[in-house]
């Protein structure tokens, strides 16, 4: 498995032709679960779909994400919706000089917007470039941020950085009835926890399941 910061220009020029590029974040996930948790994800999910595919190298992974919507918490650092469109314009671009195709692997849900945005100018530029968002069709249960859906990945991927002891339910309504509130007061207008969801049935078990089903399904899609 091939991973581009780790690479030399000259194994970067003689490798496969296409590029993985994990979009994370860095933003409260309640208080049992660490600020990168989108970008662990993202970073894993990536290196698995790596792993499963041939002709895909890794990219590095960028930390910030747009999560304007968590920034009430402490230790959210957030670059907003118009810098990062502009940075995946950008290095989209830049990836087009040695990489036929890139795929932008997204952990976090809040940068759909700009994400599909600067992906559909690119499309237009013709550049061969899609983003994917975690997304599991064949479940039901799946919660929003920080609940069971996120708690169980981690506790798969990374067990030793989720904090059982503070595990609790968070907001459990629907997240279309919140979006309103939360796109204009914020997450802790509805969640003074910052979890949407209920994290107490996680299951490192569970957490194996949805994340072999998102990477296979990734691999599929590309291919
Ligand atoms: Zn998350």
């Amino acid at each position: 498995m091939a991973n581009l910061g780790r690479m030399t220009s000259a194994e970067a020029a003689a490798g496969p032709g296409h590029l993985l590029v994990p979009l994370g974040a860095t933003e409260q996930h309640g208080p049992h679960l660490p600020l990168d948790t989108d970008s662990q994800i993202a970073n894993a999910w990536a290196n698995a779909v790596a792993e499963r595919s041939s002709g895909w190298i890794v990219s590095p992974l960028i930390p910030f994400g747009s999560s304007g919507e968590h920034q009430g918490f402490p230790g959210t650092l957030s670059v907003g919706v118009e810098v990062l469109r502009s940075l995946v314009v950008e290095l989209v671009r830049s990836a087009a000089h040695d990489f036929d195709r890139v795929v932008l692997l997204s952990g976090h849900g809040g940068n759909f917007v700009p994400v599909t945005e600067a992906t559909k100018q690119l499309n237009a530029e013709g550049h061969d470039v899609r983003c994917l968002f975690p997304h599991w069709p064949d479940w039901a249960d799946i919660d929003a941020h920080a609940g069971c859906t996120e708690t169980s990945i981690m506790l798969h991927l990374n067990p030793d950085v989720v904090q059982a002891t503070r595990i609790a339910t968070g907001q459990t309504a629907p997240v279309n009835e919140l979006m309103s509130v939360m796109r204009s007061e914020g997450i802790a207008a509805v969640s003074p926890s910052g979890v949407l969801g209920d994290p107490r049935m996680a299951s490192a078990e569970l957490g194996r399941q949805l994340f072999d089903d998102l990477v296979a399904r990734t691999v599929n899609a590309l291919g």
